[in-house]
């Protein structure tokens, strides 16, 4: 028996990395199946060109826990090490690895960084094993097998060991403050993390544990729909089925293959929610690829593996990676092709899956520029009437009437439908286009259509009177043209009577003076319009740019937090014309007038409320009781 001293310049090596790895000690398990299965798929390749003509036999990868030894054991049947090899991988190879790492460890910034993301290989077992033994044949004819052992200092030794048969066990001493990994609940646990889709058969307990032919890693062309479906089920149980998928597979000029599943998204999705496994060679890596996938993908669900992801660096350190760059952008393009293509192929089965994917797609748009100028040809705005339109084709159609004295287009939308249901009326008469604008980016997203698009901008139906939504040039405004319906079904046009009622000066600010004292709300200022007869005598409005401000504020926009504090911006509009306003002017004192014609207005925005609301409805009844 040979005894001797690992080469590692730094003596107390053993225990700090002991120590400093702690947090993700059951990594050990990772690394020594997938050990055991590197070793199986070498001794598989020699056997496939020739290097190795014996019997393959049977190729598992066997794992044993004995607790009456207190040992973890894994077992394969792999190509096996020769005592050179031994002192060669183990003493030298492995070791080097640990000490690498602990100068990584040393000069990060940022330890918790490095700890867990940095393959330890062989070296970390010794996380939890006070000994480590390894009995292993060489595949190679005329060799004996050895047994190599080392107590965690770093002093080995080497010797014959006893094993027939060709491969490696490699077997822990669990240590004492590590008898978790006795538990069969705990190995289990861990290999199903890591171990679900490994490319080799993994026993344990008797049982085979993994799937290794994961389907991402067939072709395209020998699967169904169904098969996507069932992949789907088995990775997200709970889930509702998916709406469609990608499958990636690239070899050139990086390898990676997966599936990116586009699931059902829910209005309160969290993007941040880790949803995308990461798989190295079927090794499960991480759920963590925040770097490596675009922050709009991350609503997406699936697996990407790719052995050219550096796994063993620091997460700044993946973002400067080149090889992770192109995956980003291999996958963004794909994304964008595949969406592209089902909007072509079938348009209607697109737009009924438009409500799931637009925040996505609205997402991707906004953050990335490449998946912009893709996603501009099946980008769609959707309409109150449930009618779909590109953005260039919506462009044409409202142009010729939602076009303002300075050229812009007005684009009209609405948030709420119901809420807003009489200004989508009052638009709808003048024949305007109101989109349907709900979603929990589209503020944002409007924000960033009114920058790629020249000339246009968008309007909320209730940020003014319908007149000033879109102010058209001046001759349009002095012959207000009103559409209605002929008898013939025909459209018609009539022009309106010019208003009959000017206000004087005094007129008006009695009026609004009556109505500064009724409000009841911070943030409201009182304005005297002629919004002609038929409407009604207050509407509530809300500024487009006002309202915006502070939508952003509240969503986080950086110093002006204040703003999402301060009171909504409300226009209170009083319609001259209404023959009701019309009383109160010529009344001593209108004010309890205004102040009911106010609350109706409070009322049909849903704006009143507590108190108001029954003072409101008891001073309604009063006034009917009075006739
Ligand atoms: P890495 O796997 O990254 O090379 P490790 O520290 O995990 O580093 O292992 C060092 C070397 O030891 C491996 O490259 C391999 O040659 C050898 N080795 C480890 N485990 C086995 C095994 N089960 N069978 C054969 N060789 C092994």
């Amino acid at each position: 028996m040979e005894r001797g001293n690992i080469s590692v310049s730094t003596e107390n090596i053993f225990p700090i990395i002991k120590k400093s790895l702690y947090s993700d000690q059951e990594i050990f398990l990772r690394e020594l199946v997938a050990n055991a299965i590197d070793a199986t798929q070498k001794l598989k390749h020699l056997s496939s060109i020739g290097e190795f003509s014996g019997e393959l036999g049977e190729l598992k990868v066997k794992i044993a826990l004995n607790k009456e030894a207190k040992t973890l054991t894994i077992s394969d049947s792999g190509l096996g090490m020769t005592d050179e090899e031994v002192k060669k991988y183990l003493n030298q190879v492995a070791f080097s690895g640990a000490e690498e790492f602990l100068k990584k460890f040393k000069d990060a910034g940022n330890k918790d960084e490095i700890i867990g993301k940095f393959g330890l290989g062989f070296y970390s077992a010794f996380m939890v094993a006070s000994e480590v033994e390894v009995i292993s044949k060489s595949y190679q004819e005329d060799t004996e097998a050895i047994r190599w052992t080392c107590d965690g200092t770093t002093s080995y030794t080497l010797g014959a060991g006893t094993r027939e048969t060709r491969g490696t066990d490699v077997i822990l001493h669990i240590a004492e403050d590590a008898e978790e990994y006795l538990e069969e609940a705990r190995i289990r646990n861990i290999l199903n993390k890591y171990g679900k889709f490994l490319p080799i058969e993994i026993e344990f307990e008797g049982e085979v544990i993994n799937n290794p032919n994961p389907i991402w890693k067939k072709a395209p062309t020998e699967l169904t729909d169904e098969d996507y479906k069932e992949f789907f089920k088995e990775l997200y149980p709970f889930s509702d089925e998916p709406l469609f998928w990608i499958h990636l597979n690239v070899d050139y000029p990086f390898n990676l293959t997966g599936i990116l599943y586009f699931p059902k998204i829910r209005q309160d999705i969290d993007p941040r929610k880790n949803n995308i496994q990461l798989y190295s060679r079927q090794v499960f890596i991480t759920d963590e690829v925040d770097q490596i996938v675009p922050d709009y993908l991350m609503l997406l669900q699936g697996v990407i593996d790719s052995p050219d992801i550096p796994l063993n660096v620091s997460r700044s350190y993946l973002q400067s990676d080149s090889n992770v760059r192109k995956i980003s952008s291999y996958i963004t393009r794909k994304v964008a092709d595949k969406l592209h293509e089902i909007y072509k192929e079938d348009r209607g089965k697109f737009e009924e899956k438009w409500r799931d994917i637009s925040i996505f797609v609205k997402y991707g748009m906004m953050t990335d520029d490449k998946f912009y100028e893709k996603a501009e040809k099946f980008c769609l705005l959707e309409n109150v009437d449930g009618n779909f339109f590109t953005l260039t084709d919506y462009k044409e159609k409202v142009a010729a009437n939602q076009t303002d004295k300075d050229e812009n287009v007005i684009y009209l939308y609405t948030t709420d439908k119901k809420n807003q249901d009489m200004f989508i009326r009052a638009a709808e008469k003048k024949s305007y286009d109101v989109l349907n604008m709900n979603g929990v980016i589209d503020s944002h997203f409007i924000g960033l259509l009114e920058r790629k698009f020249e000339k246009t901008k968008w309007a909320r139906v209730d940020s003014d009177t319908v007149d000033k939504l879109i102010v058209k040039a001046e001759e349009a405004k002095v012959e207000e043209v009103e559409a209605t319906e002929g008898e013939d079904g025909k459209k018609k046009t009539k022009k309106k009577k010019p208003a009959e009622l000017v206000l004087t000066e005094e007129q008006e600010n009695k009026l609004k003076e009556t109505f500064t004292k009724v409000i009841t709300r911070e943030g409201m200022h009182v304005q005297v319009d002629k919004l002609g007869k038929d409407q009604l005598p207050i509407l509530l409005t809300r500024p487009e740019f006002m309202r915006r401000m502070k939508e952003m504020a509240a969503m986080g926009g950086g110093g002006m937090a204040y703003m999402g504090e301060m009171p909504e911006t409300i226009n209170v509009v009083v319609n001259t014309q209404h023959p009701l306003v019309q009383n109160i002017i010529d009344q001593e004192d209108g004010s309890e007038l205004a102040k009911q014609l106010y609350d109706l207005a409070l009322l049909s925005q849903n704006l009143l409320e507590g108190k108001d609301l029954t003072d409101f409805i008891h001073r309604s009844v009063e006034m009917l009781q009075k006739g």
